[in-house]
């Protein structure tokens, strides 16, 4: 896949899919900005690539946090002096209650992360990218994006919001050498999925049985859409949605 020497920002990559993305973009020659709220996770992750002959820069970097997003910007332009593509992947989970049960803190809390932290992120790279004259992103969303997600209100509805981020800012910028693609998994083995099957140990069984394949995803399938998205390869594709999830969306 065509992503030698392209500098790429990675967001939530200290763990899960934003891990397996990273590591899967430094395999094909790119230099990865590892990303993360956890400087300790971010460091593993860059130390794993540095050390498997890849290129890689930690840099702790809060989301939901304006002025930390336009600092993790401005380290990798300062660093490289350019940034072909970020990859919008930190994201908080499901809290597995119904709407009225919602509390106004876990409302708050996961559209900060989920949806303003991905608009901060595309404001801030789109500023630089309009500046070199090009630039890619790749938004994480998920299949509760396409899909009725119940119990899951603000998650469902960040989601969504992701999905409608991706497609409209697609359109702005598509004749200014920009893209703008999402990927959707379904049900990808993580810490987040680990959390959601700890909060009702019962849910293994039932999410396993709402999916085609009988299992769930890898992040490192996950990852291979991401970097053929962010590629040269995929050069007339923007404002879609990819969906990988073992065929649960059918
Ligand atoms: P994960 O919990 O393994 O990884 C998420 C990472 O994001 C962690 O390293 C965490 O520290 C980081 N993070 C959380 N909040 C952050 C913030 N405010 N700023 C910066 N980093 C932050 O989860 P994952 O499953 O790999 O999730 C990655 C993305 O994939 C999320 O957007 C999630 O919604 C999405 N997703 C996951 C699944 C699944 O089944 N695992 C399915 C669909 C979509």
């Amino acid at each position: 896949m065509e992503v030698k020497n392209k500098i790429v920002i990675v967001t939530g990559a200290g763990s899960g899919i934003g891990k397996a993305t990273a590591i899967h973009f430094a395999k094909h020659g790119a230099t990865v900005v590892v990303s993360d709220r956890e400087m300790a996770t971010a460091t593993e992750v860059m130390t794993h690539i540095l050390t498997s002959g890849g290129k890689a820069l930690a840099i702790a970097a809060d989301v939901s946090n304006f002025e930390a997003v336009e600092n993790l910007v401005a380290q990798t332009v300062k660093e490289y002096g350019r940034l072909d593509v970020i990859v919008n992947n930190a994201g908080i989970g499901p809290n597995l209650l119904r709407t009225h049960e919602s509390s106004l803190h876990d409302w708050d809390k996961v559209i900060a992360v989920n949806q303003t932290g991905v608009f901060y992120c595309m404001k801030v790279a789109l500023v630089q990218f309009l500046k070199q004259g090009g630039g890619n992103i790749v938004n994480i969303a998920s299949l509760a994006g396409l899909k009725a997600s119940p119990n899951n209100i603000s998650y469902s509805a960040s989601k969504f919001a992701v999905v409608g981020m991706t497609k409209s800012a697609a359109m702005e910028y598509a004749t200014k050498n920009i893209r703008v693609n999402a990927v959707c998994p379904g049900y990808t083995q993580s810490a987040l999925l680990d959390q959601l099957i700890a909060a009702k140990p019962e849910m293994d069984a039932i999410l396993k049985s709402v999916i085609p394949m009988k299992r769930y995803g890898k992040a490192a399938e996950i990852a291979e859409a991401v970097v053929w998205l962010a590629s040269d390869n995929t050069q007339f594709i923007t404002g879609q949605t990819i969906t990988l999830d073992g065929g649960t969306s059918l």
